[in-house]
């Protein structure tokens, strides 16, 4: 079922996963979506690795969590390493599929350089699924509260962002973020800019000391210094840290409720129980459409 239609009808609530590469990855997914489907998300989605390299996987990946799991699922796809019949080619699947929601990404330009091959940019991909199959997905893409590592400043990010709404975007997720008040201006800015689509904001629970600044400063998502002074106490401590990542995480979502945001997204990195404890702290202040 389409997503902005959702949208529109109430409150999202939506869970993000990556393929696994093994056995035991492929257990703990099954398990998390086991898991997080008790909480009966408004969909859920499958990310995609900019090389190329999980193409096979995340197909399947979407395939399975529809059939098996009856969820309702927007698969990834990034476009900087296809030509572009190659991504018409993954885009005929998903129809076949009869998988309807998309989120159109460049991915990140590989280490040695980028080769241009199909699109450059994701609103070139936001134009190709437009002109190829008219109104049959329903296209998400990424915006960046904080702004996105390559744009010099915001003013740059929500021109490019709203290049991405003008070639037919229909909503957005956003880069995690720690502090509100950042999506809050950036929503401001897009206003202002003309751009009226939903933007979901992403929360990425902390469970992890290490890997949560190494997330953070790739995608530059800043972590403020009291949370920072706090998890530097309990860094040893992986049950402490994820106790405080799940408070953090709680407060910031019942902000964003409170503020009328359309929905919250989760960057669950194949885990439930973050989520699963977040949930049951915010499910009595809101609603989700399932
Ligand atoms: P774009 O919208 O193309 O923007 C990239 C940069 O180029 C920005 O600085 C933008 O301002 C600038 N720009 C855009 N258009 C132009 C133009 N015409 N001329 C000049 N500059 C321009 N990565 C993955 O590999 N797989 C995933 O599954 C995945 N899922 C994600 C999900 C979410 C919700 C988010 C927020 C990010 C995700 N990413 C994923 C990361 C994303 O691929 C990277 O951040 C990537 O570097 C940018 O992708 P984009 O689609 O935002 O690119």
């Amino acid at each position: 079922m389409k997503i902005d239609k959702l949208l529109k009808e109430g409150f999202s609530v939506s869970f993000e996963f990556f393929p696994p590469k093994d056995q035991r990855g492929e257990e703990q997914l099954l398990n998390t979506l086991k898991e997080l489907k008790t909480i009966k998300p408004t969909f859920v989605s499958m990310t995609y690795g900019a090389g190329g390299s999980t193409r096979d996987r995340t197909i399947n990946w979407v395939k399975r969590i529809k059939e098996e799991f009856s969820l309702n699922v927007m698969a990834h796809l990034t476009c900087i390493a296809h030509t572009k019949e190659e991504l018409l080619e993954i885009l005929r699947t998903y129809r076949e599929m009869g998988v309807d929601n998309l989120l159109a990404l460049r991915g990140d330009p590989p280490k040695e350089g980028l080769k241009r091959r199909g699109c450059s940019h994701a609103e070139e991909l936001v134009l190709l699924i437009r002109e190829n199959f008219k109104d049959w997905f329903c296209i998400c893409v990424a915006s960046y509260p904080e702004g996105h590592n390559e744009s010099p400043n915001l003013d740059w990010e929500v021109k490019y962002f709203k290049r991405k709404v003008e070639r037919g975007a229909n909503f957005s997720i956003t880069q995690m973020f720690f502090i509100n008040d950042y999506y809050y201006e950036f929503l401001q800015r897009c206003e202002r800019a003309g751009i009226n689509i939903p933007i979901i904001p992403g929360i990425m629970p902390i469970t992890n000391f290490k890997q949560i600044f190494k997330f953070a400063s790739m995608c530059g998502a800043t972590i403020p210094k009291e949370l920072t002074e706090r998890l530097e106490r309990v860094a040893h401590k992986r049950e402490e840290v994820e106790k405080i990542g799940i408070e953090y995480a709680t407060k910031q979502c019942i902000d964003l409720i409170e503020n009328g945001v359309p929905g919250l997204h989760f960057y669950t990195l194949n885990k439930s129980r973050a989520t699963l404890e977040i949930f049951k702290n915010i499910k009595d202040i809101v609603r989700w459409r399932s």
